[in-house]
């Protein structure tokens, strides 16, 4: 990866950290769920309203680090909209770009998420890009437990 994209891809992740989009709760969920990775210690809660197979609105909260954050606010503008397949197709490309090993492979069909493509290189950060999509995952699947990636 040039370093000019890494910088940029940087920019990114501290862009949605500082201000992360869809961070709040939403009243009557039709999904939530918890999500906890005791590696670095990133909480997060994910709250979804869904509608005829679609995600309607989508918001999180928590505390964590920058990239759990990071890829939080950027998971739900990229799922806000999708049918529940796409959601699943996104969540399988994202998973195997930030879990690849051998050459780096482009994924424009993720657009901004391909930010999280450098995190592959740091597999301790891989459970906090993680963290948010397995929330979202357990939010869809109506699981009532807390999800640990541990
Ligand atoms: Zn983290």
């Amino acid at each position: 990866m040039s370093l000019e994209l890494r910088e940029l891809y940087q920019e990114v992740i501290l862009d949605h950290n500082r201000r992360p989009r869809n961070r709040g709760k939403l009243e009557e969920p039709t999904g939530f769920a918890e999500g906890h990775n005791p590696l670095c210690g990133d909480n997060i809660k994910v709250y979804l309203h869904t509608n005829e197979g679609r995600v309607a609105e989508v918001s999180f909260e928590g505390s964590g680090c920058a990239i759990s954050t990071a890829s939080a606010s950027l998971m739900t503008e990229a799922i806000k909209g999708k049918t529940l397949e796409e959601v699943e197709a996104v969540f399988r490309e994202f998973q195997s770009m930030v879990t690849a090993t051998g050459e780096a492979e482009e994924h424009p069909d993720l657009g901004d998420l391909e930010v999280f493509g450098g995190v592959r290189e740091y597999p301790v950060r891989i459970k906090c890009a993680t963290l948010p999509w397995h929330t979202l995952k357990a939010a869809l699947q109506g699981e009532e437990e807390k999800v640990s990636t541990e």
